[in-house]
């Protein structure tokens, strides 16, 4: 049995700064005395007066440390000695010697003890932060609000990359959450949207764009230090807005899968929905590295590519690439059904083409209205572009046919 000592210093007083600090001194302590779980016998850590936001136990927990036995104690601040300091005391039942660690500010309590490049080896700053970021570790707990198509799919692919250390759902009608439990998309269910909101370390919500927009107040008030919050709606703009009124300690980013169907519920959610698509990421004034970097990591063990870029290039390119075929795919739908009524069979003369074309109306209502009525402005503009093309399309036909394949071959490129 050997005692392995060390210490880091936190860069504030945040859940996420202690979080990041602990796992930071213990991977090290890990790799350098090359400890497996099973041979940590106890942990424990001190904290100086001036840390009081979290227990590093829990961050030692997140990092598989579930069987050790922790405590942790305040330790006297002695004038001139490092501030935000956390101590920990290993106990691993291996061979001398013990690798002691000391990093970044911490250094200066055992010089003696100090490899070289410790103590420039941290600094908690955002650059490491981020870096910390990619190294792999679990996110913590995952809660997706609303438990539909994407919201579904959001929750089983995250299941299976073990990007979360546990998947909760909530979805407010308890059909919907209880076949999502039962087909498995989700690790648990939560009852009370408020308890579960506090104990998430990321929340997305995949709820109507209306509703996204309604329950992020409550969120802000809910949420605990550094939680980072995203969504799925297909519009940006309101939505970025509400999440940068958000309090300062919430993190905050706006998303939008490019995948998805017309199919909606539980029952049509699958993990693999999201391959191969891109997933638009917009930040807000409650965005930072770190935010960024999880959010990333999520769509990326989604199978989704993410692409940034502004609310408000977001809602006037999917005007015309979402919004606009789904109008038309409805004036479509509209304009054929009292002919089509004079056919015994529909399926006599509907193809494959008006199948496609008309696939987008057969959406929900409620959430396509909320969609569209969302972007109205941008939608307008691209209405009358979408008249405007279809008037000069009525020329061309009735002009003469070199015309209208000269504009057939230029949509074909
Ligand atoms: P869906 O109807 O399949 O699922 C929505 C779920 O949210 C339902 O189970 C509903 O009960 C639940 N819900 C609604 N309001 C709620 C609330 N206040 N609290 C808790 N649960 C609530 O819808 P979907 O297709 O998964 O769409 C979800 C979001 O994803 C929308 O914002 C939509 O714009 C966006 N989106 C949809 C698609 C698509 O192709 N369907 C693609 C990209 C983005």
């Amino acid at each position: 049995m050997i005692g392995i000592r060390g210490a880091i210093c936190a860069e504030d007083n945040s859940r996420g700064a202690i979080y990041r600090a602990t796992q930071r001194l213990l991977g090290e302590i890990v790799s350098r005395n090359d400890l497996t779980p099973g041979e940590i016998c106890a942990a424990m850590f001190t904290m100086t007066p001036d840390l009081n936001a979290d227990f590093p136990a829990y961050a030692a927990r997140d990092m598989g440390w579930t069987t050790v036995p922790m405590l942790g104690a305040q330790e006297t601040l002695v004038p001139g000695s490092p501030e935000r300091a956390i101590r920990v005391l290993v106990l691993a039942d291996v061979e001398p010697p013990a690798h002691h660690v000391y990093l970044g500010r911490a250094a200066a309590m055992r010089p003696d003890l100090v490899e070289p490049g410790d103590a420039e080896g941290w600094n908690g700053s955002s650059e490491e932060r981020v870096a910390d970021e990619s190294k792999g570790r679990s996110l913590g707990r995952l809660l997706v609000i609303g438990l539909g198509l994407i919201g579904g799919s959001t929750a089983a692919a995250s299941r299976k990359s073990t990007l979360f250390t546990e998947v909760v759902g909530y979805d407010r009608d308890p059909a919907s959450a209880q076949l999502a439990l039962r087909r498995g998309l989700v690790d648990s269910l939560g009852n009370e949207l408020g308890d579960e909101v506090r104990r998430a370390d990321m929340v997305v919500l995949a709820v109507p764009v209306i509703e996204i927009v309604d329950l992020l107040p409550s969120l802000g008030e809910w949420a605990r230090e550094g939680v980072v919050i995203t969504d799925v709606g297909s519009t940006k703009r309101r939505i970025t807005e509400a999440m940068a009124a958000l309090p300062e300690r919430v993190r905050a980013i706006g998303g939008h899968p490019m995948a998805g169907s017309s199919a909606s519920g539980p029952a049509a959610a699958h993990a693999e929905l999201f391959r191969g698509a891109r997933w638009a990421l917009v930040a807000t004034a409650r965005s930072d590295d770190v935010a960024l970097a999880r959010v990333e990591r999520l769509v990326r063990a989604l199978g989704a590519e993410p692409v940034n870029m502004s609310a408000e290039l977001h809602d006037q390119v999917v005007a015309v690439t979402s919004h606009l075929p789904a109008a038309m795919s409805v004036a479509l739908v509209n304009v054929a059904s009292g002919l089509l009524k004079l056919v015994a069979d529909e399926e006599i003369l509907t193809g494959p083409g008006f199948r496609g074309a008309s696939r987008l109306a057969a959406g929900d209502p409620t959430m396509t209205a909320q969609m569209l009525s969302d972007n109205s402005d941008n939608l307008a503009s691209a209405i009358n572009a979408g008249i405007q093309a279809l008037e000069e399309m009525r020329k061309a036909i009735r002009a003469d046919e070199g015309a209208l394949r000269e504009r057939l071959a230029r949509a074909r490129e």
